[in-house]
């Protein structure tokens, strides 16, 4: 078959498309808005149905999953899952909008409104692009499912669940996410992997109440002293945890990994100035190797004692520090936090290791599949660029649940332009970036269906 007739078709329908995508963004399916974040679902069920992708509501405990399919003719087709959330962040503080957040307006090449790049704008697409392969072939050279989320934005604590009890349902040989931005150059990019986090804190309590430091100093213990120390006791002096154990599941970087990252473009000059300080690792192996593979020990903040306006002379008898751990693979949070436990009990048994948030574990996909090597190819001829290949990246995001759950590959593609501002006023999505997102998509699902 021929591409370039979708292509054209997708060129054709443009201003189409955008409207289909405004009309979407009119619902404000704010994450706690239980009533437009349905409103929303049934609206897509429709929409999907109308494009030709069999869809229905999935009730959850939570906000209801919207799950829609496409069954290819061919029996050996490859089956690709792609994931994407319909519920948007609150649009507060209004007055810093130019124009309303749920009624969209174009200016300067970009739609603005809340949801636009985060996420609809990206999900639209590949349902835009089953349209218009479906509209010029009448089938799919692949199974195509989506699921769309209606709680993304608070966490998704339904996701998970519901794909572990809907193995069935969700089966696939891929699974495909298009959310946040492309890379600052513009180029767009293709991401195999996320960091896990686990967040815990430690507490100290050395004394009922603060002391005088003089008329006591020196004969009972300081709580800010034992933390600080508890602290540096975590760390070596290169930044390494020095908790027995913590790096014994972390996965060797492969040779394949290795030539991704000496493809990764690095300015170190640059970004230091985006970060904010006077320089960073110049060494382009090691920046990687410590951001993407392989997990940190982070203090996230201290709090003990007086630290208001002039001097206050006590011994402080509480101290307090939030941490987290960036995990990576094979790193299990509960194995880790064990780990933890087992230094602060040795160091000093008074600490108590407290944790409340939920984990996120490590995924990483490998980008020398040959399914993987067809996104790739797939995205570069949709951009009409040379995407950034992205081994896994530093921050955290649930992907876990795919490459886990599912345990299948899973890889990010996002859509949305730099400068989305997502999660702000004036969120965004240019309209290029929409676009090529659609002809992205049409192109995965004809490299995907013909190899
Ligand atoms: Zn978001």
């Amino acid at each position: 078959m021929e591409m370039k007739k979708v292509h054209d078709f997708i060129i054709n329908s443009e201003h189409e498309y955008l409207e289909t995508l405004i009309d979407l963004v009119k619902i404000p399916s704010v994450s706690s808005d239980a009533h437009s974040v349905r409103n929303c679902a049934e609206y897509l069920v429709e929409l999907m149905n109308d494009c030709g992708i069999q869809s229905k509501i999935y009730e959850t405990k939570g906000q209801p999953l919207v799950i829609g399919e496409v069954t290819s003719p061919n029996p050996q087709a490859l089956t690709v899952l792609f994931y994407g959330h319909y519920d948007v962040q609150p649009p507060e503080p209004l007055e810093l909008w130019v124009s309303e957040p749920f009624n969209p307006e174009v200016r300067d090449g970009r739609l603005y409104g809340r949801g636009t790049g985060d996420n609809k704008g990206q999900f639209l697409a590949h349902i835009l692009a089953v349209k218009s392969y479906l509209s010029c072939e009448g089938s799919l050279p692949i199974n195509f499912k989506i699921i769309l989320d209606g709680e993304e934005e608070i966490g998704s604590p339904s996701l998970w669940p519901f794909v572990l009890e809907n193995k069935e349902l969700l089966k696939a040989d891929l699974v495909l996410t298009s959310d946040g931005p492309i890379h600052d150059s513009g180029a767009p990019m293709v991401v195999f992997g996320a960091r896990g986090v686990m967040n815990f804190e430690l507490k100290l309590k050395t004394a009922t109440t603060d002391n005088h430091s003089g008329n006591k100093g020196g004969v009972i213990p300081n709580a800010s002293w034992e933390m600080v120390k508890l602290l540096a006791s975590m760390i070596d002096e290169t930044g390494r945890a020095t908790i027995q154990g913590f790096y014994d599941q972390v996965l060797d970087i492969t040779e394949y990994e290795y030539d991704m990252i000496k493809a990764l473009p690095f300015e170190p000059n640059a970004l230091a100035k985006v970060y904010g300080v006077d320089k960073i690792i110049d060494d382009k192996e090691t920046f990687f190797k410590k951001l993407l593979f392989l997990p940190t020990l982070t203090i996230n903040g201290i709090n003990s004692g007086h630290i208001g306006q002039g001097t206050k002379n006590i011994i402080p008898c509480e101290a307090t520090a939030k941490m987290e751990v960036r995990l990576v693979l094979d790193q299990d949070p509960k194995d880790i936090l064990e780990k933890i436990k087992n230094h602060v009990k040795k160091f000093n048994p008074q600490v108590q290791v407290l944790k409340e948030e939920e984990d996120m574990l490590p995924s990483r996909t490998s980008a020398e599949l040959d399914i993987c090597q067809s996104v790739i190819q797939a995205v570069k001829i949709g951009f009409n660029q040379e995407p950034v290949v992205i081994p896994s990246m530093g921050g955290s995001l649930p992907d876990y649940v795919w490459t886990k759950g599912l345990g299948v590959p899973s890889i990010m593609i996002p859509y949305a332009n730099a400068d989305e501002a997502n999660h702000a006023p004036n969120e965004n999505m240019s309209i290029a970036c929409f676009i090529k997102g659609i002809h992205s998509t049409a192109q995965i699902i004809f490299e995907l269906g013909n190899n």
